[in-house]
Protein backbone atom coordinates (compact mmCIF):
# COMPACT_ATOMS: atom_id res chain seq x y z
CA UNK A 1 0.00 0.00 0.00
CA UNK A 2 1.45 3.48 -1.01
CA UNK A 3 0.10 6.05 1.32
CA UNK A 4 0.18 8.90 -0.46
CA UNK A 5 -1.69 7.30 -3.09
CA UNK A 6 -4.42 6.71 -1.41
CA UNK A 7 -7.97 8.79 -1.19
CA UNK A 8 -8.98 9.89 1.60
CA UNK A 9 -11.94 7.62 2.18
CA UNK A 10 -9.54 5.10 1.17
CA UNK A 11 -7.05 5.76 4.03
CA UNK A 12 -9.56 6.73 6.27
CA UNK A 13 -10.94 2.60 6.29
CA UNK A 14 -7.04 1.90 6.61
CA UNK A 15 -6.61 4.26 9.36
CA UNK A 16 -10.03 2.37 11.18
CA UNK A 17 -9.05 -0.54 10.36
CA UNK A 18 -5.32 -0.60 11.98
CA UNK A 19 -3.95 -0.81 8.51
CA UNK A 20 -1.53 2.00 9.19
CA UNK A 21 -1.47 4.92 11.53
CA UNK A 22 -1.89 8.26 10.89
CA UNK A 23 1.45 9.18 11.91
CA UNK A 24 2.84 6.92 9.21
CA UNK A 25 0.22 9.00 6.97
CA UNK A 26 1.28 12.19 8.33
CA UNK A 27 5.16 11.53 7.51
CA UNK A 28 4.74 10.08 4.06
CA UNK A 29 2.79 13.30 3.43
CA UNK A 30 5.84 15.69 4.92
CA UNK A 31 8.51 13.78 3.12
CA UNK A 32 6.67 13.75 -0.22
CA UNK A 33 5.92 17.88 0.72
CA UNK A 34 9.80 17.99 0.95
CA UNK A 35 10.81 16.20 -2.16
CA UNK A 36 7.88 18.07 -4.72
CA UNK A 37 7.00 21.01 -3.06
CA UNK A 38 10.29 23.39 -4.05
CA UNK A 39 9.27 22.62 -7.63
CA UNK A 40 5.40 23.39 -7.15
CA UNK A 41 5.22 26.14 -4.22
CA UNK A 42 1.69 24.93 -2.87
CA UNK A 43 2.76 25.35 0.84
CA UNK A 44 3.06 28.55 2.42
CA UNK A 45 3.86 27.24 5.90
CA UNK A 46 4.01 24.09 7.14
CA UNK A 47 3.13 23.06 10.08
CA UNK A 48 5.09 19.42 10.44
CA UNK A 49 5.37 19.71 14.36
CA UNK A 50 1.89 20.51 14.90
CA UNK A 51 1.00 17.72 12.66
CA UNK A 52 3.19 14.79 13.65
CA UNK A 53 1.59 15.54 17.54
CA UNK A 54 -2.08 15.80 15.86
CA UNK A 55 -0.82 12.42 14.28
CA UNK A 56 -0.15 10.68 17.04
CA UNK A 57 -3.13 11.97 19.66
CA UNK A 58 -5.08 10.88 16.80
CA UNK A 59 -3.52 7.70 16.53
CA UNK A 60 -4.31 6.63 20.31
CA UNK A 61 -7.41 7.86 19.84
CA UNK A 62 -8.17 5.31 16.83
CA UNK A 63 -6.84 2.71 19.34
CA UNK A 64 -9.19 3.57 21.61
CA UNK A 65 -12.07 2.98 18.91
CA UNK A 66 -12.85 6.66 18.30
CA UNK A 67 -14.23 7.00 15.10
CA UNK A 68 -14.80 11.07 14.14
CA UNK A 69 -14.96 12.00 10.63
CA UNK A 70 -11.67 12.46 9.97
CA UNK A 71 -9.24 10.67 12.56
CA UNK A 72 -6.34 10.93 11.32
CA UNK A 73 -6.65 12.54 7.76
CA UNK A 74 -3.97 14.87 6.91
CA UNK A 75 -5.61 17.83 5.28
CA UNK A 76 -4.17 21.56 4.43
CA UNK A 77 -5.88 24.68 4.61
CA UNK A 78 -5.56 27.81 2.40
CA UNK A 79 -3.52 30.50 4.18
CA UNK A 80 -6.40 33.26 4.22
CA UNK A 81 -8.14 31.02 6.41
CA UNK A 82 -6.75 31.76 10.70
CA UNK A 83 -5.38 29.01 12.32
CA UNK A 84 -4.32 29.60 15.89
CA UNK A 85 -0.50 30.46 16.50
CA UNK A 86 0.08 29.46 13.06
CA UNK A 87 0.81 32.40 10.56
CA UNK A 88 -1.73 34.06 8.40
CA UNK A 89 -0.92 36.09 5.37
CA UNK A 90 -3.87 36.08 2.94
CA UNK A 91 -1.12 35.96 0.67
CA UNK A 92 -0.26 39.44 1.39
CA UNK A 93 2.63 41.71 3.10
CA UNK A 94 0.00 43.34 4.73
CA UNK A 95 -0.39 40.51 7.16
CA UNK A 96 3.28 39.17 6.98
CA UNK A 97 3.77 37.73 10.49
CA UNK A 98 0.50 38.12 11.87
CA UNK A 99 -0.30 34.82 14.47
CA UNK A 100 -4.37 34.87 14.82
CA UNK A 101 -5.11 34.30 18.38
CA UNK A 102 -7.75 32.04 17.17
CA UNK A 103 -8.97 28.94 15.04
CA UNK A 104 -11.75 29.57 12.30
CA UNK A 105 -14.94 28.04 12.96
CA UNK A 106 -13.59 25.70 9.87
CA UNK A 107 -10.51 24.97 11.27
CA UNK A 108 -12.22 24.30 15.14
CA UNK A 109 -14.85 21.89 13.08
CA UNK A 110 -11.38 20.14 11.63
CA UNK A 111 -9.69 19.81 14.41
CA UNK A 112 -12.90 18.43 16.06
CA UNK A 113 -13.51 15.77 13.32
CA UNK A 114 -9.77 14.56 14.23
CA UNK A 115 -8.26 15.81 11.00
CA UNK A 116 -3.91 16.45 11.06
CA UNK A 117 -3.02 20.26 9.78
CA UNK A 118 -0.42 19.91 7.30
CA UNK A 119 -0.24 23.46 6.84
CA UNK A 120 -1.21 26.74 5.39
CA UNK A 121 -1.30 27.00 1.03
CA UNK A 122 -0.83 29.36 -1.32
CA UNK A 123 -3.07 32.22 -2.41
CA UNK A 124 -3.48 34.66 -4.62
CA UNK A 125 -3.49 37.75 -2.46
CA UNK A 126 -6.78 38.26 -0.28
CA UNK A 127 -8.32 35.97 -3.02
CA UNK A 128 -8.04 38.14 -5.78
CA UNK A 129 -6.88 36.07 -8.67
CA UNK A 130 -7.20 33.25 -10.90
CA UNK A 131 -3.58 31.42 -11.17
CA UNK A 132 -1.86 32.55 -7.45
CA UNK A 133 0.77 34.72 -9.70
CA UNK A 134 -1.07 37.87 -7.46
CA UNK A 135 0.25 36.20 -4.09
CA UNK A 136 3.36 38.32 -2.58
CA UNK A 137 5.55 35.56 -1.30
CA UNK A 138 5.42 32.97 -4.78
CA UNK A 139 4.14 31.34 -7.64
CA UNK A 140 2.17 28.27 -7.49
CA UNK A 141 2.70 25.82 -10.45
CA UNK A 142 0.15 23.15 -11.65
CA UNK A 143 1.54 19.56 -11.09
CA UNK A 144 0.23 18.14 -14.50
CA UNK A 145 2.04 20.80 -16.07
CA UNK A 146 4.82 22.90 -14.01
CA UNK A 147 5.11 25.69 -16.70
CA UNK A 148 0.82 26.15 -16.18
CA UNK A 149 -0.98 28.00 -13.17
CA UNK A 150 -3.05 25.76 -11.43
CA UNK A 151 -5.77 27.98 -11.29
CA UNK A 152 -6.60 30.52 -8.28
CA UNK A 153 -6.85 31.58 -6.27
CA UNK A 154 -7.18 28.80 -4.08
CA UNK A 155 -3.96 27.35 -6.47
CA UNK A 156 -2.00 26.20 -3.55
CA UNK A 157 -4.67 23.74 -2.22
CA UNK A 158 -5.54 22.68 -5.50
CA UNK A 159 -1.35 21.91 -6.41
CA UNK A 160 -1.30 20.61 -2.94
CA UNK A 161 -4.07 17.63 -3.30
CA UNK A 162 -3.40 17.14 -6.96
CA UNK A 163 -0.10 16.28 -6.63
CA UNK A 164 -0.14 13.55 -3.41
CA UNK A 165 0.70 16.64 -1.03
CA UNK A 166 -2.55 16.45 1.56
CA UNK A 167 -5.78 14.35 1.28
CA UNK A 168 -8.14 17.29 0.47
CA UNK A 169 -7.74 20.91 1.26
CA UNK A 170 -10.07 23.75 2.26
CA UNK A 171 -9.92 26.85 -0.48
CA UNK A 172 -12.44 29.97 -0.49
CA UNK A 173 -14.88 30.62 -3.61
CA UNK A 174 -15.76 34.16 -4.10
CA UNK A 175 -16.19 34.03 -8.05
CA UNK A 176 -14.85 30.45 -8.71
CA UNK A 177 -12.07 29.89 -6.58
CA UNK A 178 -12.48 26.67 -5.91
CA UNK A 179 -13.74 25.26 -8.70
CA UNK A 180 -11.42 27.00 -11.29
CA UNK A 181 -8.64 25.41 -9.71
CA UNK A 182 -10.59 21.95 -8.83
CA UNK A 183 -10.94 21.89 -12.75
CA UNK A 184 -7.26 22.98 -13.82
CA UNK A 185 -5.48 20.24 -11.85
CA UNK A 186 -7.95 17.46 -12.09
CA UNK A 187 -9.84 17.54 -8.66
CA UNK A 188 -13.40 17.54 -7.45
CA UNK A 189 -13.88 20.77 -6.05
CA UNK A 190 -16.81 22.16 -4.37
CA UNK A 191 -18.05 25.84 -3.41
CA UNK A 192 -21.32 24.92 -1.22
CA UNK A 193 -24.14 27.30 -0.70
CA UNK A 194 -23.72 30.78 0.64
CA UNK A 195 -24.13 30.55 4.79
CA UNK A 196 -23.64 27.03 4.23
CA UNK A 197 -20.14 27.06 6.21
CA UNK A 198 -19.61 29.63 9.06
CA UNK A 199 -17.30 32.26 7.85
CA UNK A 200 -15.96 33.19 10.96
CA UNK A 201 -12.09 33.68 11.07
CA UNK A 202 -11.85 33.33 7.28
CA UNK A 203 -10.49 37.08 6.22
CA UNK A 204 -12.95 38.62 4.11
CA UNK A 205 -12.80 39.11 0.26
CA UNK A 206 -16.39 40.42 -0.51
CA UNK A 207 -18.63 39.36 2.08
CA UNK A 208 -21.98 38.86 0.17
CA UNK A 209 -19.86 35.97 -1.96
CA UNK A 210 -17.71 34.69 -0.23
CA UNK A 211 -17.77 31.08 0.93
CA UNK A 212 -15.20 28.27 2.56
CA UNK A 213 -15.29 25.28 -0.48
CA UNK A 214 -13.35 21.98 -0.30
CA UNK A 215 -10.94 20.11 -2.56
CA UNK A 216 -10.24 16.25 -3.12
CA UNK A 217 -9.40 13.96 -5.66
CA UNK A 218 -12.75 12.45 -5.64
CA UNK A 219 -16.09 12.93 -5.01
CA UNK A 220 -16.47 11.19 -2.02
CA UNK A 221 -13.17 13.02 -0.71
CA UNK A 222 -14.80 16.29 -1.30
CA UNK A 223 -18.18 15.40 0.32
CA UNK A 224 -16.53 13.80 3.22
CA UNK A 225 -14.41 17.40 4.02
CA UNK A 226 -17.52 19.12 2.78
CA UNK A 227 -19.24 17.17 6.10
CA UNK A 228 -16.91 18.05 8.44
CA UNK A 229 -16.70 21.52 8.53
CA UNK A 230 -20.14 22.23 7.32
CA UNK A 231 -22.78 24.03 9.72
CA UNK A 232 -24.15 27.40 11.34
CA UNK A 233 -22.27 29.54 14.21
CA UNK A 234 -23.64 32.47 16.08
CA UNK A 235 -20.53 34.06 15.30
CA UNK A 236 -21.16 34.25 11.79
CA UNK A 237 -24.74 35.95 11.19
CA UNK A 238 -24.68 34.96 7.64
CA UNK A 239 -24.54 31.34 7.98
CA UNK A 240 -27.70 29.61 8.06
CA UNK A 241 -29.16 28.02 10.96
CA UNK A 242 -30.66 24.69 9.48
CA UNK A 243 -30.07 20.90 9.52
CA UNK A 244 -27.01 19.72 7.72
CA UNK A 245 -27.87 16.58 5.31
CA UNK A 246 -25.77 13.32 5.61
CA UNK A 247 -23.98 14.26 2.08
CA UNK A 248 -22.17 11.20 2.19
CA UNK A 249 -24.90 8.86 2.60
CA UNK A 250 -26.52 10.98 -0.21
CA UNK A 251 -24.03 9.80 -2.70
CA UNK A 252 -26.00 6.83 -4.60
CA UNK A 253 -25.23 6.89 -7.93
CA UNK A 254 -28.60 6.74 -8.62
CA UNK A 255 -29.60 9.77 -11.06
CA UNK A 256 -32.55 7.95 -12.77
CA UNK A 257 -34.70 11.20 -13.68
CA UNK A 258 -32.73 14.17 -12.81
CA UNK A 259 -33.39 16.96 -14.70
CA UNK A 260 -30.27 18.68 -16.00
CA UNK A 261 -29.95 22.10 -18.04
CA UNK A 262 -27.49 22.73 -20.07
CA UNK A 263 -28.19 26.51 -20.83
CA UNK A 264 -27.08 27.53 -23.98
CA UNK A 265 -25.59 30.73 -22.98
CA UNK A 266 -22.41 29.13 -21.67
CA UNK A 267 -21.75 27.61 -24.51
CA UNK A 268 -20.16 30.66 -26.75
CA UNK A 269 -17.41 31.96 -28.86
CA UNK A 270 -13.82 31.68 -27.53
CA UNK A 271 -14.78 28.66 -25.19
CA UNK A 272 -11.77 26.48 -26.21
CA UNK A 273 -13.44 23.20 -28.40
CA UNK A 274 -11.99 20.54 -26.65
CA UNK A 275 -13.32 21.85 -23.60
CA UNK A 276 -16.61 22.19 -25.38
CA UNK A 277 -16.68 18.61 -26.78
CA UNK A 278 -15.55 17.16 -23.35
CA UNK A 279 -18.62 18.89 -21.97
CA UNK A 280 -21.01 17.61 -24.08
CA UNK A 281 -19.96 13.92 -24.06
CA UNK A 282 -19.90 14.10 -20.08
CA UNK A 283 -23.30 15.44 -20.06
CA UNK A 284 -24.44 12.60 -22.77
CA UNK A 285 -22.85 10.30 -20.44
CA UNK A 286 -25.22 11.58 -17.56
CA UNK A 287 -28.17 10.79 -20.19
CA UNK A 288 -26.94 7.46 -20.29
CA UNK A 289 -27.67 7.18 -16.75
CA UNK A 290 -31.10 7.66 -16.80
CA UNK A 291 -30.95 12.11 -16.55
CA UNK A 292 -33.05 14.23 -18.94
CA UNK A 293 -31.42 16.60 -20.84
CA UNK A 294 -33.04 20.11 -20.95
CA UNK A 295 -31.84 23.01 -23.14
CA UNK A 296 -32.32 26.15 -20.99
CA UNK A 297 -31.29 29.78 -20.93
CA UNK A 298 -30.00 32.08 -18.59
CA UNK A 299 -30.75 35.43 -20.20
CA UNK A 300 -28.53 37.88 -18.13
CA UNK A 301 -25.60 35.74 -18.02
CA UNK A 302 -23.42 38.12 -20.21
CA UNK A 303 -23.80 40.72 -17.15
CA UNK A 304 -22.70 38.58 -14.26
CA UNK A 305 -18.85 39.15 -15.20
CA UNK A 306 -19.28 43.04 -15.20
CA UNK A 307 -21.73 42.77 -12.16
CA UNK A 308 -18.79 40.99 -10.40
CA UNK A 309 -16.17 42.88 -10.82
CA UNK A 310 -18.16 46.30 -9.14
CA UNK A 311 -19.68 44.30 -6.37
CA UNK A 312 -16.49 41.96 -5.19
CA UNK A 313 -13.88 45.55 -5.17
CA UNK A 314 -16.65 47.80 -3.65
CA UNK A 315 -16.84 45.13 -1.02
CA UNK A 316 -13.01 44.53 -0.75
CA UNK A 317 -12.51 48.32 -0.36
CA UNK A 318 -14.71 48.33 2.62
CA UNK A 319 -13.30 44.89 4.07
CA UNK A 320 -9.78 45.92 3.13
CA UNK A 321 -10.35 49.48 5.01
CA UNK A 322 -9.26 47.71 8.21
CA UNK A 323 -5.67 47.31 7.27
CA UNK A 324 -3.78 50.54 8.66
CA UNK A 325 -0.66 49.01 10.27
CA UNK A 326 -2.57 49.47 13.93
CA UNK A 327 -4.25 46.27 14.20
CA UNK A 328 -2.71 43.78 12.09
CA UNK A 329 0.36 42.84 10.78
CA UNK A 330 3.66 44.60 10.30
CA UNK A 331 3.90 49.00 10.20
CA UNK A 332 5.70 51.10 8.15
CA UNK A 333 6.10 54.17 10.13
CA UNK A 334 5.80 57.67 8.60
CA UNK A 335 6.24 61.37 9.66
CA UNK A 336 2.51 60.89 11.40
CA UNK A 337 -0.37 58.90 11.42
CA UNK A 338 -2.07 59.61 7.95
CA UNK A 339 1.41 59.05 6.53
CA UNK A 340 2.20 55.89 8.43
CA UNK A 341 -1.49 54.34 7.09
CA UNK A 342 -0.07 55.35 4.09
CA UNK A 343 3.07 53.90 3.81
CA UNK A 344 1.67 50.60 5.52
CA UNK A 345 -0.90 50.19 3.17
CA UNK A 346 1.80 50.79 -0.16
CA UNK A 347 2.48 47.00 0.88
CA UNK A 348 -0.66 46.02 -0.29
CA UNK A 349 0.63 44.00 -4.35
CA UNK A 350 -0.92 45.85 -7.49
CA UNK A 351 -4.38 43.89 -8.13
CA UNK A 352 -5.46 44.82 -4.66
CA UNK A 353 -4.94 48.12 -4.82
CA UNK A 354 -6.74 48.07 -8.45
CA UNK A 355 -9.35 46.73 -6.31
CA UNK A 356 -9.48 48.38 -3.64
CA UNK A 357 -9.62 51.62 -6.37
CA UNK A 358 -12.16 50.38 -8.44
CA UNK A 359 -14.38 49.68 -5.40
CA UNK A 360 -13.48 53.11 -3.84
CA UNK A 361 -14.89 54.84 -7.43
CA UNK A 362 -17.95 52.62 -7.86
CA UNK A 363 -18.88 53.04 -3.77
CA UNK A 364 -18.08 57.35 -3.90
CA UNK A 365 -21.00 59.39 -4.01
CA UNK A 366 -22.20 60.40 -7.02
CA UNK A 367 -21.03 57.10 -8.35
CA UNK A 368 -23.05 54.83 -6.49
CA UNK A 369 -26.19 55.12 -7.95
CA UNK A 370 -24.59 54.27 -11.28
CA UNK A 371 -22.48 51.49 -10.75
CA UNK A 372 -22.78 49.82 -7.58
CA UNK A 373 -26.44 50.55 -7.21
CA UNK A 374 -27.28 49.30 -10.64
CA UNK A 375 -25.04 46.33 -10.26
CA UNK A 376 -26.87 45.31 -7.68
CA UNK A 377 -30.15 45.62 -9.19
CA UNK A 378 -29.01 43.43 -12.23
CA UNK A 379 -27.81 40.93 -9.78
CA UNK A 380 -31.35 40.52 -8.81
CA UNK A 381 -32.48 39.64 -12.78
CA UNK A 382 -29.52 36.77 -12.28
CA UNK A 383 -30.54 35.43 -9.53
CA UNK A 384 -33.69 35.35 -10.82
CA UNK A 385 -32.82 33.54 -14.06
CA UNK A 386 -31.44 30.45 -11.93
CA UNK A 387 -34.88 30.65 -9.64
CA UNK A 388 -36.82 30.76 -12.59
CA UNK A 389 -34.47 27.62 -14.10
CA UNK A 390 -34.23 25.89 -11.20
CA UNK A 391 -38.49 25.21 -11.28
CA UNK A 392 -37.63 23.28 -14.73
CA UNK A 393 -34.40 21.54 -13.74
CA UNK A 394 -32.55 19.71 -10.99
CA UNK A 395 -29.17 20.58 -11.97
CA UNK A 396 -27.66 23.28 -14.19
CA UNK A 397 -23.86 21.35 -16.25
CA UNK A 398 -21.53 23.64 -18.08
CA UNK A 399 -18.22 23.96 -19.07
CA UNK A 400 -16.47 25.12 -15.46
CA UNK A 401 -14.14 27.41 -17.34
CA UNK A 402 -13.52 28.59 -21.27
CA UNK A 403 -9.92 27.00 -21.28
CA UNK A 404 -7.76 24.44 -19.49
CA UNK A 405 -4.81 25.95 -17.18
CA UNK A 406 -3.09 28.76 -18.99
CA UNK A 407 0.99 29.65 -18.99
CA UNK A 408 2.47 31.40 -16.01
CA UNK A 409 2.40 34.87 -17.14
CA UNK A 410 -0.02 34.31 -20.21
CA UNK A 411 -2.45 36.42 -18.55
CA UNK A 412 -0.66 38.66 -16.24
CA UNK A 413 -0.67 42.04 -17.18
CA UNK A 414 -3.49 41.57 -18.80
CA UNK A 415 -6.45 41.97 -16.08
CA UNK A 416 -9.41 41.66 -18.60
CA UNK A 417 -8.27 38.20 -19.96
CA UNK A 418 -7.91 37.11 -15.96
CA UNK A 419 -11.27 38.28 -15.59
CA UNK A 420 -12.44 36.51 -18.58
CA UNK A 421 -11.56 33.09 -16.37
CA UNK A 422 -14.23 33.25 -14.30
CA UNK A 423 -17.17 33.73 -17.01
CA UNK A 424 -18.83 30.22 -15.86
CA UNK A 425 -18.03 29.94 -11.77
CA UNK A 426 -19.18 34.32 -11.32
CA UNK A 427 -23.17 33.26 -11.72
CA UNK A 428 -23.21 30.43 -9.19
CA UNK A 429 -21.98 33.06 -6.08
CA UNK A 430 -24.06 36.11 -7.91
CA UNK A 431 -27.15 33.64 -7.47
CA UNK A 432 -26.52 31.93 -4.19
CA UNK A 433 -26.54 28.61 -5.51
CA UNK A 434 -23.79 26.20 -5.39
CA UNK A 435 -21.83 24.47 -7.40
CA UNK A 436 -18.79 22.16 -8.54
CA UNK A 437 -16.24 20.92 -10.92
CA UNK A 438 -15.38 17.49 -11.55
CA UNK A 439 -12.75 16.31 -14.12
CA UNK A 440 -14.24 15.21 -17.72
CA UNK A 441 -11.30 14.33 -19.23
CA UNK A 442 -8.30 15.97 -20.42
CA UNK A 443 -7.29 18.30 -24.15
CA UNK A 444 -4.49 17.15 -26.47
CA UNK A 445 -2.14 18.70 -24.37
CA UNK A 446 -2.52 16.49 -21.42
CA UNK A 447 -4.34 19.11 -19.47
CA UNK A 448 -7.75 18.11 -17.37
CA UNK A 449 -10.65 19.45 -18.53
CA UNK A 450 -13.83 20.44 -15.57
CA UNK A 451 -17.20 19.79 -15.89
CA UNK A 452 -19.40 22.34 -13.67
CA UNK A 453 -22.26 21.38 -12.02
CA UNK A 454 -24.81 23.79 -10.28
CA UNK A 455 -27.65 23.39 -7.92
CA UNK A 456 -30.08 25.34 -6.20
CA UNK A 457 -29.37 27.23 -2.71
CA UNK A 458 -28.65 23.90 -0.32
CA UNK A 459 -28.54 21.39 -2.63
CA UNK A 460 -25.36 20.29 -2.28
CA UNK A 461 -26.45 16.44 -1.97
CA UNK A 462 -27.74 17.22 -5.88
CA UNK A 463 -25.26 18.12 -7.15
CA UNK A 464 -22.91 15.89 -5.03
CA UNK A 465 -24.84 12.41 -6.13
CA UNK A 466 -24.74 13.62 -9.89
CA UNK A 467 -21.12 14.40 -10.22
CA UNK A 468 -20.37 10.92 -8.14
CA UNK A 469 -22.75 9.02 -10.59
CA UNK A 470 -20.42 10.45 -13.56
CA UNK A 471 -17.83 9.49 -12.01
CA UNK A 472 -18.22 6.15 -11.62
CA UNK A 473 -19.65 5.60 -14.88
CA UNK A 474 -16.29 6.64 -16.38
CA UNK A 475 -13.96 5.77 -13.84
CA UNK A 476 -11.35 3.25 -15.46
N1 LIG B 1 -10.88 35.12 -9.82
C1 LIG B 1 -11.91 35.84 -9.15
C2 LIG B 1 -11.37 37.14 -8.63
O1 LIG B 1 -10.26 37.43 -8.92
C3 LIG B 1 -12.51 35.01 -8.06
C4 LIG B 1 -11.66 34.94 -6.86
C5 LIG B 1 -12.24 34.11 -5.76
O2 LIG B 1 -13.18 33.35 -5.96
N2 LIG B 1 -11.71 34.32 -4.59
O3 LIG B 1 -12.02 37.86 -7.99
Amino acid sequence: MKLTELTLTELRTALRQGETSSVAATEAMLDRIVAADNNLQSYLTLTDEMALEQAKAADERLANGERTPLLGVPVAVKDIICTHGVPTTAGSKILEGFVPPYDAFVVQQLKAAGAVILGKTNTDEFAMGSSTENSAYVTTHNPWDTERVPGGSSGGSAAAVAAGLAYAALGTDTGGSVRQPASFCGLVGLRPTYGRISRWGVIAFASTLDQVGTFGRTVADTTALFQAIAGHDPNDSTSLDVPVPDFEASLTGDIKGLRVGVPKEYFIEGIDVEVETAVRTAIAKLEELGAEIVEISLPHTSYALPVYYLIAPAEASANLARYDGIRFGPRVTGSDMIDSVKKTRALFGPEVKRRVMLGTYALSAGYYDEYYGRALKVRTLIKQDFLNVFEQVDVIATPTTPTTAFKIGENVDDPLSMYLQDIFTLPVNLSASCGLSVPCGFDKKGLPIGLQLIGNALQEATILNAAYAYEQAVKS
